[in-house]
């Protein structure tokens, strides 16, 4: 079985804006992200965006810009020697109650079924809320940064209950303690071994 880190993207990837990323000219890496995300990249593990965009059918970002700022992300990631597996978005908005917007886990079961993860044994990394309790649905490890929206939404997690996950400053933290983890378990970083990979 197959391993996955999971990231949400605004917040996370981006700077967060309150009245959404709407251009590839509005989106604006986090400090850090870039280098992080190329030191996860020699891991064996699938890296996946899962991302709510409501933007789409609320009728405010046209589904092809959605598309063409994702594009124009991964091609900047893999760029600065980093990788994206996957970039799965929910279109829907909340009142359409559909499967994959966090914070059900749809997003996460159809990225198992696609790439044969076992999702037990894969991470998760969000600013908010919905995050950690779709991490928490499909049995994620999970890290909540204090980015984006991640300040008042780690209040918003107390505040409910929501607990079980590691709170860190930033995706780069987030992704050295999973380095670290990584390391710990079998005592080489997955992807640095001789041994073939089949990821
Ligand atoms: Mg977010
Ligand atoms: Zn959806």
């Amino acid at each position: 079985m197959h391993r996955a880190v999971f990231f949400d993207r605004d917040g996370v990837i981006c700077r967060n804006r309150n009245d959404h990323v709407k251009s590839w000219e509005e989106f604006v890496f986090l400090p850090g992200v870039l280098e992080a995300l190329a030191r996860l990249a020699r891991l064996d593990l699938y890296i996946v965006v899962i991302t709510n965009q409501a933007v789409i059918n609320r009728g405010i970002v046209p589904v092809e810009v959605v598309e063409d700022v994702n594009a124009h992300m991964v091609r900047a990631i893999e760029t600065a020697g980093g990788r994206v597996d996957r970039v799965m978005y929910c279109p829907h908005r909340p009142d359409e109650n559909c499967g994959c917007r966090k914070p059900q886990p749809g997003m996460l079961l159809m990225a198992a079924e696609e790439l044969g993860l076992d999702l037990s044994q894969s991470y998760l990394i969000g600013d908010a809320e919905t995050d950690m309790q779709t991490g928490r649905a499909a049995g994620c490890r999970r890290y909540l940064v204090l980015t984006g929206r991640g300040r008042r939404q780690l209040i918003r997690c107390w505040f409910h209950g929501e607990r079980g996950f590691t709170v860190v400053r930033n995706l780069g933290l987030a992704v050295n303690a999973i380095l670290r983890r990584e390391s710990e378990w079998d005592g080489v970083p997955q992807g640095l071994s001789s041994e073939g990979s089949d990821r």
